[in-house]
């Protein structure tokens, strides 16, 4: 199984537009690792594309990805469905008779009703269904989906609305997909060992290197949001042979640079396993 990250960053990409920061002036004139567009990845193998943030058109058309069977939501947040269109601006219009099937696109538990009343995303989603262009499928709590050789079972975290993936083959890897949204989130016993987890790195309520505190204490973002310290502690009790950190939001002010430098701390911290996405990054596990 393959993972590729098409976007490493979060709900605030970078650069961040009207922002001249150190990190934002880097990633302008480098582009990719230092560039992030929203968070997506694909899975080769099953073929399966995990959210659509609105550069998702664009990750695919860069991404060598010839073949989307299927898509899933992990939840309703724009940074991670405001690319809807990705499903009509990856077909050949000019084809007639249309050979194409509609592609199927998995949301699970709520997450279809959750666009519908809090993105008012319905009359978008009608189309993409009349158009033929993709079969929306709502996954009952508790039920796994076969795709190609992979089996894929979403589950809810803390934040119920958000979703999780677990992904198993067949006498093949056992890999964690968590998009967004750890926040209070203990791993359950049943998700077993792991040979790969995929997890946003949470918020940077302290500067890693430094301890100083970069966001204020009661600022509401940290009841809503994980930050990376709880989320080192959640790598640790998942204990997953390799762990990859993404949704980098700019906000964070870490560079790819930076990350490289922290991954080497962690490394000595006893954290051999995590490394830190960044946009066209390709796992095989
Ligand atoms: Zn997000
Ligand atoms: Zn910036």
């Amino acid at each position: 199984m393959k993972i590729e990250v098409l976007g490493s960053g979060g709900a605030v990409t970078t650069p961040r537009p009207l922002c001249f920061c150190r990190v934002c002036r880097k990633a302008r004139r480098l582009g990719v690792p230092h560039q992030r567009t929203g968070p997506s990845l694909f899975v080769h193998g099953p073929d399966l594309l995990v959210d659509t943030p609105e550069e998702s058109a664009f990750q695919l058309a860069r991404s060598g990805v010839q073949r989307v069977a299927a898509g899933i939501y992990s939840h309703w947040h724009p940074d991670h469905v405001m690319g809807l269109r990705v499903w009509e601006m990856s077909r050949d219009f000019r084809r007639w008779p249309r050979e194409e099937r509609p592609t199927p696109v998995y949301f699970p538990g709520g997450v279809r009703d959750d666009l519908v009343q809090r993105l008012a995303a319905g009359n978008h989603l009608e189309f993409l269904e009349s158009q033929g262009l993709i079969r929306s499928i709502v996954v009952e709590e508790g039920t796994s989906v076969r795709i190609g050789d992979c089996t894929v079972r979403p589950f809810p975290l803390a934040e119920e609305y958000v979703y999780a993936f677990l992904l198993e083959e067949a006498d093949g890897p056992r890999v964690l997909l968590a998009p967004d949204e750890l926040v209070g989130w203990r791993p359950p016993d049943w998700l077993g060992p792991l040979d790969l987890a995929v997890l946003p790195m949470g918020v940077a309520e302290f500067d890693p290197f430094s301890g100083a505190r970069r966001i204020p204490a009661e600022h509401p973002i940290l009841a809503a949001e994980a930050t990376f310290r709880e989320t080192l502690e959640i790598v640790r009790k998942l204990g997953a042979r390799r762990t990859v950190l993404t949704h980098i939001e700019e906000p964070d002010g870490l560079d790819h640079d930076d990350l490289l430098r922290l991954e080497a701390r962690l490394e000595t911290e006893g954290h051999p396993e995590i490394r830190f996405a960044h946009d066209t990054m390709m796992l095989t596990v």
